[in-house]
């Protein structure tokens, strides 16, 4: 069970490496950590965390959450930018809808829902 565990943290850091380097951002560190408010966040410093429950989630929303974390080692904050390099990076996902969910940590139903509406970027 823990070696399940163990290989899903690797495999959710080897993804969040991959989409750095495509990114080109640097983060400093990626921590996987209990989360009740957030799926993700991302300091100023450079330290990039995600929620642990997010390791069971569906491998499309995971990515969701991890472009938008590391985007915001670019972005600070939810501007037309922001978003317009979202969108530039997962096609064909409408990030609007998203991000008036996700203030409220959507559901994950919910929020894949919105996902295949937008005609899910993991479908690539
Ligand atoms: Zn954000």
């Amino acid at each position: 069970m823990t070696d399940i565990r163990e290989s899903r943290r690797v495999a959710f850091k080897a993804k969040v490496h991959a989409w750095a380097k495509r990114l080109k951002v640097e983060p400093r560190q990626v921590r996987i950590q209990n989360m009740r408010q957030k799926w993700g966040s991302c300091s100023t410093l450079g330290y990039v965390s995600f929620a642990s429950d997010l390791l069971g989630k569906r491998a499309d929303f995971q990515e969701y959450v991890i472009v938008h974390e590391l985007l915001h080692l670019r972005v600070p904050n939810h501007s037309k930018l922001f978003r317009a390099s979202l969108i530039a990076h997962l096609p064909g996902l409408l990030a609007e809808s998203y991000f008036a969910e996700r203030s409220r940590r959507a559901s994950v139903p919910k929020a894949l829902k919105i996902l295949k509406r937008a005609g899910a970027a993991s479908r690539r």
